[in-house]
């Protein structure tokens, strides 16, 4: 007899306001969309997901799996990424595995990491993501390196990051490297990392190594793009590497070993498949000697909590998580929200399965504006809107910028 049998995937779009539009080589984020998952089972229990798929395209693929049991991970995960050879997505069946997780949880009545193995620590360290901003009605640009450097050092000051982050590929390589050695400047004790998003030709890259060294880097993040590129560079420095853009699903692992192209993959429960398949990223890392991170996919509370409770059982991850979320004026969630109290950790939230529940004033209220159109998203499928970059009419990107 099957239990927690799943009987209905829904899903739906939320927006939530930031404190200001955060610019990088892609454009801009002026607010930050992302579908809500619930799956109901025949016990009335409901996991919980979020993902950057549609909210369509969650319910139309959530439909192969409806009569299996949330136990059954491994035949969900395949109903969905090996349906056709050109129809898997790895945001939906993240989701579904995520929700499932909750599911166990909650019929458990233990904390998601117990149901992935078991926490090997008791927090997370989350790094500071800094992006250059437009103004907004409530806070000031960041464009100039001193402004930035402020904007490090005030959220190292109200959060208690150790390591800082710098998102690039806006502003020619010059005032970027300004921008970090400014944050050098007055963090002096921070962990830097660059990410220009591949925005930067291999030999332009290449010119910046001297620079970047002297500034002293914990790793590199997507100079240029390609895993040929990326280990041309590498070749030439003794920075690590690390990537969320060349190596971002299993079968680019082989041919990233074979080029030498990365030193650290930056894992992401959603585009590696979910937090069981970042488990085992974690392990083939493990055997292959490469470092281990954790990308931001601007997360809400939920993908918050995912991140902690998955990143507390890998014993290889020592290296701070991205995570967008400061930039967030509100979440989803129910509670208080998942940010550092001053020390720069998460600890996964208490409470069974992912340990978070919605505030379903607060999904009406997002639902709201998600539905209507104020704000484009580059990251959800089907929205549209105003382009790359609405405060630069015309200006599409074009890679490498530089
Ligand atoms: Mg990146």
């Amino acid at each position: 007899m099957k239990k927690l049998v799943i009987e209905r995937v829904e899903a739906f779009e939320v927006t939530l306001p930031i404190e200001a539009p955060i610019r990088h080589s892609y454009g801009v984020h002026e607010a930050f969309t992302r579908t809500i998952v619930k799956v109901h089972t025949s016990d009335g229990l409901v996991g919980l997901a979020e993902t950057a798929a549609s909210a369509e395209e969650v319910e139309r693929s959530g439909a192969v799996i409806l009569g299996l049991s949330a136990l059954e991970t491994g035949v969900i995960r395949m109903r969905i990424t090996e349906r056709f050879y050109w129809s898997k997505n790895p945001l939906v069946a993240a989701a579904l595995e995520m929700a499932c997780v909750d599911i166990v949880g909650k019929a458990l009545d233990v904390p998601a990491h117990q149901v992935l193995g078991g926490a090997v620590r008791d927090h997370i360290d989350l790094a500071a993501y800094c992006f250059y901003r437009y103004e907004s009605a409530t806070h000031a640009a960041v464009t100039t390196p001193d402004d930035m450097a402020r904007h490090a050092a005030d959220l190292v000051q109200r959060y208690g990051f150790g390591t800082v982050k710098l998102k690039a590929g806006v502003f020619e390589p010059a005032v970027e490297i300004e921008t970090l050695r400014a944050i050098r400047d007055l963090l002096p004790g921070v962990k830097l990392r660059i990410d220009p998003n591949a925005a930067w030709a291999p030999a332009t890259a290449m010119g910046l190594l001297g620079p970047l060294a002297e500034i002293g880097l914990e790793y590199l993040e997507d100079p240029v793009a390609g895993q040929a590129g990326m280990a041309e560079v590498r070749s030439k420095t003794s920075i690590p590497l690390s990537t969320n853009m060349c190596v971002v699903n299993f079968e680019d692992i082989p041919g990233a070993m074979a080029l030498g192209s990365v030193d650290v993959i930056l894992s992401d429960p959603w585009y590696w498949g979910g937090p069981l398949q970042t488990k085992t990223l974690a392990d083939i890392c493990k055997v292959q000697g490469i470092g281990m991170g954790m990308h931001s996919g601007i997360e809400l509370g939920i993908g918050m909590a995912v991140m902690a409770h998955t990143g507390v059982t890998i014993p290889q991850l020592t290296l701070a998580v991205d995570a967008h979320h400061h930039h967030l004026t509100d979440d989803v969630i129910a509670g208080p929200r998942l940010l550092p109290a001053g020390d720069g950790r998460l600890a996964p939230p208490p409470g069974p399965g992912w340990g978070v529940e919605l505030d379903e004033e607060k999904v009406g209220q997002y639902r709201e504006l998600h539905d209507s159109g104020q704000f484009a998203n580059l990251y959800v499928a089907g929205d549209s809107g105003n382009g790359a970059d609405r405060f630069r009419p015309g200006w599409n990107p074009v890679m490498p910028s530089w």
